[in-house]
């Protein structure tokens, strides 16, 4: 990958790369955008085949948190910092406060947090050199899971938008939705299902976890590869990125895809113009999973727990607007909610 170049076809405003001898820091710092506000975005830690890999997640992510940001009107633009190194073996506090000072050279240019590998621990290492890092001890963040489950709660409602509009009603009972991970999220969205009459269909690469759901959720359990040609109103990707793709998109047997998971669309425009073709209505996931970034917005604004609510609840009717437009357009509707962002963007 030639850096410059995928930062210009991004529009990547810049890119911090962190070495630290010492303590062994490799990190990368992307910003991508601070027009509408500090960049936001959380700090991953992540075993990457190589350095090429470790930029152009960084990058991507942090686009995909200025869109989720400015979709929602959010005062935040979008940021991303990617620790390499395996998050159980190479972690050490040294590490994070090298991180911690490299963010602080930034001046609140940049904002992190947790994400994929790193905890609130790892965070309140890194508050140790700067204060520009959220979900530290005493934030939200780190009473129980109140993101996943804020995330969880907003991917719900984001289900019931999409089943009001394609099928005519937001009721999930007797719906049956198939649901693909089962960690943070995917569990707490299980509950939700199940408490909504859903019938559940799940799969996970962890044993255990699968156990739980079925035990607890009546869920039907299936092979990780078998998922995507289950026959099912919803399909729920809640694990990786990039499922959706061209060996996966000709099996699936649903009516809509609507998850959590980042990046689901392998290729943005080519796989959301196959889903469309097929029929299949697609929430753009940077609408339906942003759950967890209302509530750390919300909450660096100091809204109450109410409001943080209230803030999520906002995503059934952004869906809806999302379809109505990529209806209007006939345009697929990754493309639509990703036109609304830009719109907000281009905002003087
Ligand atoms: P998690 O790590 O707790 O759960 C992911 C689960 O997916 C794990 O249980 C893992 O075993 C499973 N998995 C991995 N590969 C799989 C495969 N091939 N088939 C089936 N299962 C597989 O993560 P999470 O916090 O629940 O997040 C889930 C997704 O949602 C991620 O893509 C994440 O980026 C996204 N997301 C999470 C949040 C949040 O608040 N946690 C917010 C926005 C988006």
């Amino acid at each position: 990958m030639d850096v410059w170049k995928e930062m210009k076809r991004l529009q990547v405003e810049q890119v911090v790369f962190c070495q630290e001898e010492r303590s062994g820091l490799q990190a990368v710092i992307a910003i991508h955008s601070t027009k509408m506000g500090p960049a936001l975005g959380g700090c991953r830690m992540w075993v990457y085949d190589s350095e090429n890999d470790a930029v152009a997640d960084a990058v991507r992510l942090a686009r995909g948190m200025t869109y989720k940001a400015a979709f929602f009107g959010l005062p935040y633009g979008g940021g991303k910092a990617v620790i390499v190194g395996n998050p159980s073996t190479d972690k050490s506090e040294a590490k994070f406060r090298a991180l911690g000072r490299f963010i602080d050279r930034l001046q609140g240019r940049y904002l992190s947090g947790v994400d994929l590998g790193t905890t609130v621990r790892d965070m309140d290492w890194i508050r140790l050199e700067t204060a520009h890092v959220t979900d530290t001890t005493g934030t939200l963040m780190a009473t129980g899971d109140f993101t996943a489950e804020m995330t969880a709660y907003g991917v719900f409602l984001g289900m019931k938008a999409s089943a009001d509009y394609l099928l005519g009603s937001g009721d999930l009972s007797g719906r049956t939705v198939a649901v693909q991970g089962l960690g943070k999220v995917g569990f707490l969205l299980c509950g939700l299902l199940r408490d909504a009459g859903a019938s559940l269909i799940v799969t996970d690469i962890d044993q255990l976890l699968v156990d739980r759901a079925v035990k607890s959720c009546h869920a039907r359990a299936v092979a990780t590869d078998a998922i995507y040609g289950e026959s099912c109103d919803i399909f729920a990707p809640c694990a990786l990125g990039g499922i959706l793709n061209d060996d996966t998109i000709p099996k699936l047997r649903c009516a809509i895809v609507a998850g959590s998971a980042n990046n689901q669309l392998l290729e943005e425009a080519r796989h959301g113009e196959e889903l469309e073709q097929r029929g299949i209505l697609y929430a753009p996931d940077f609408v339906i999973n942003a759950g967890g970034l209302i509530i750390t917005a919300g909450e660096l604004q100091g809204q109450s727990v109410q409001e943080l609510k209230r803030g999520v609840e906002r995503i059934y009717g952004m869906l809806l607007a999302v379809y109505r437009r990529a209806r209007a357009e006939t345009v697929p509707t990754g493309q639509a909610a990703k036109l609304m962002a830009e719109e907000k963007l281009a905002a003087p």
